[in-house]
């Protein structure tokens, strides 16, 4: 079984510094710790994220905030265990009809083709078994670079391990699954609770849900209860982007938020091998198939 895990690959691409922190980083903690190679692609190096930490708000961070902000993702991917890390290499968009979106560089500007084959030649580098990005639904959040990394990542897994697509870029690799992370309505609710529960103040207003639910096509849950002060710690390496006394990722003591809800949850958008849902494992059905 330890040679099998040892040869098990997970790759997960996220839209800025700080999204692999605030989605997912809990899972990625417990399968590296099983000694799964776990791989982050960045698509944007967050330029224009502002400074929220005000006792970040300093001209020497100011004017090196590219340096910085990238300084801050190597403590997280570090904090969180992924084995390797790459940029796509796009400039980050901002919010819709921010200057920032004009950018000749800006993921957002980027043509379909050019973003899939970047993505394309990563995969075929790192041979993922299984990778995970973000949902076909994101009304919750519309980020314009949230939007396209789902926008790439299909059409990537697909044309992977399509000889006749993007040839001069590596030797063909298909992985076999592809899940869509998510903050299910069951976990917002959660955690709404368990505020209330610590006589704490929640975070968690009116709109969080009024935001669509997703939970009737979650497939799959990763029990991550003991990895959970791995997300806080990487949010915390962050220090640009996330205030420490911002109650709404730090409000919930670890112990409690974990023992609260103590999964991440994932819908299963492709399987190349066969599964049966509701799943405990993202691996299910590869497993045997890895395995010597
Ligand atoms: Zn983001």
């Amino acid at each position: 079984m330890g040679r099998a895990t040892e040869a098990l690959r997970l790759l997960t691409i996220h839209a800025h510094p700080d999204d692999e922190s605030s989605k997912g980083a809990p899972t990625i903690a417990k399968y590296a710790s099983e000694g799964v190679e776990t791989v982050l692609v960045c698509a944007t190096g967050g330029e224009a994220g502002d400074i929220i930490n005000p006792a970040m708000d300093r001209p020497e961070i100011i004017d090196n905030l590219p340096a910085v902000r990238l300084a801050e993702l190597r403590a997280a991917v570090d904090a969180i265990g992924f084995s390797r890390f790459h940029l796509l290499g796009y400039r980050d968009s901002g919010m819709p009809d921010t200057e920032h979106n004009l950018h000749p560089d800006c993921f957002d500007m980027a043509p379909l083709d050019e973003a899939v084959g970047r993505l394309v030649a990563l995969i075929r580098a790192e041979r993922p078994h299984v990778i995970i990005t973000y949902s076909d639904d994101q009304q919750g959040y519309r980020h314009p670079d949230h939007l396209k990394v789902h926008d790439i990542t299909g059409p990537a897994f697909e044309a992977a391990g399509d000889p006749a697509a993007y040839p001069s870029v590596g030797e063909p690799w298909q992985p076999l699954k592809l899940y869509y992370s998510m903050w299910s309505r069951a976990r917002i609710e959660a955690m709404h609770l368990a505020f209330g529960e610590s006589e704490l103040e929640s975070p968690y207003d009116e709109r969080w849900f009024e935001r669509p639910s997703l939970d009737h096509r979650v497939t799959t849950k990763i029990e991550i209860g003991e990895f959970y002060p791995v997300r806080t710690a990487a949010l915390r390496a962050h220090a640009t982007q996330v205030d420490p006394a911002e109650k709404f990722w730090f409000g919930l003591p670890d112990d409690i938020a974990a023992k609260a809800y103590p999964f991440d949850d994932y819908i299963l958008a492709r399987s190349e091998v066969p599964t049966d849902l509701p799943e405990d494992d993202l691996f299910a059905g590869v497993r045997e198939l890895v395995a010597v």
